[in-house]
């Protein structure tokens, strides 16, 4: 991290060239670490965060490869916590790296990612879908973790759904069978393992776990009581209003915001960089925060 680069703003902008939330084939993503960086370098983005589902396991490769086209990589990983029986994400920054608690922390992720590929695998059985775990192994194309979209593309594979929405919205997606959230720690469990690895926590995507102001209010004081310290201000793509009344929340609560794609894979609506404009508001950028200086320098 010592290319010169002009330093970050104070202020969120989609134009950045800054991107806080992206996945690799070291999860669900469709490109290799060292693909995304290529794709992150032709667009312009020169600091970005590697976030692959509960692991870093594609970082280093991705921060060999952006250094050598002098870009930034920041360390991260999204993980996955459960809060009052809802399945949130928590995307750490990680300049030191991982370290600490979270190494066991990680590891306990993966290990739950087995035993609940186990479940979801004997739940869609039921459905019908035959040898269910080793289709959803099959789709992943390498021994990573699973994740719910090995399952749903092996749900399209044997014809079963015509695509992907459809299988969430019928076997995947919250509150259908093959939803296994169980397997999860709790949300503060999470926050307190990234605070180990002197890392940042992040809650991820606020505007995607469908709960209503209040509950957003509710879970947004819950995360900083536990030591969060920032929310996505802009994911991707969302509604401008809904937007706005994010960033009061954030406001109200002295909670620095961050910015990212949650990009997967070329073709969609998402690239790399790509996410709606900021809402006007004072909320902090997580990049100013002290243990991200050099990052943002
Ligand atoms: P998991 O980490 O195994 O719980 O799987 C969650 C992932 O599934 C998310 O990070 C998305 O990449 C993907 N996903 C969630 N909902 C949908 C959906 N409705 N359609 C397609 N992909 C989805
Ligand atoms: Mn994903
Ligand atoms: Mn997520
Ligand atoms: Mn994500």
């Amino acid at each position: 991290m010592s290319q010169p680069l002009p330093p970050l703003p104070d202020t969120f902008d989609a134009d950045l060239g800054l991107d806080l939330h992206m996945h690799s084939t070291a999860s669900d993503g469709a490109l290799s670490p060292q693909a995304l960086t290529d794709i992150c370098h032709a667009k312009g983005v020169t600091r970005f965060s590697l976030t692959d589902h509960d692991t870093v396991a594609g970082v280093a490769e991705a921060q060999h490869h952006a250094e050598s086209l002098g870009m930034r990589c920041l360390a991260g990983s999204e993980l996955s916590t459960l809060w009052r029986g809802i399945g949130i994400h928590v995307v750490a920054l990680l300049p030191e790296g991982a370290s600490g608690a979270l190494i066991p922390g990680l590891e306990a992720q993966a290990q739950a990612r087995v035993a609940r590929a186990q479940e979801i695998a004997r739940r869609l059985e039921k459905i019908g879908l035959e040898d269910a775990l080793a289709r959803a192994r099959e789709q992943a194309g390498s021994e990573r973790p699973l994740g719910r979209p090995d399952f749903a593309k092996a749900l399209v594979a044997a014809g079963l759904v015509p695509d992907m929405p459809t299988a969430f919205k019928k076997y995947l997606g919250a509150g259908k069978p093959g939803d296994v959230k169980t397997h999860w720690p709790y949300l503060s469990e999470v926050v307190e393992w990234i605070r180990d690895s002197q890392g940042i926590a992040v809650l991820a995507h606020p505007l995607r776990y469908r709960l209503t102001h209040r509950k957003r209010s509710q879970l947004l004081d819950s995360f900083r009581e536990a030591g969060g310290e920032a929310a996505e201000l802009i994911s991707g793509h969302q509604n401008a209003d809904v937007g706005r009344d994010l960033a009061r929340q954030l406001e109200a609560r002295d909670l620095m915001g961050s910015q990212g794609s949650d990009f997967h894979y070329p073709g969609g609506p998402l690239a790399p960089g790509v996410m709606s404009a900021p809402p006007r508001c004072s909320v902090t950028p997580v990049w100013r925060h002290p243990r991200l200086a050099r990052f943002a320098a």
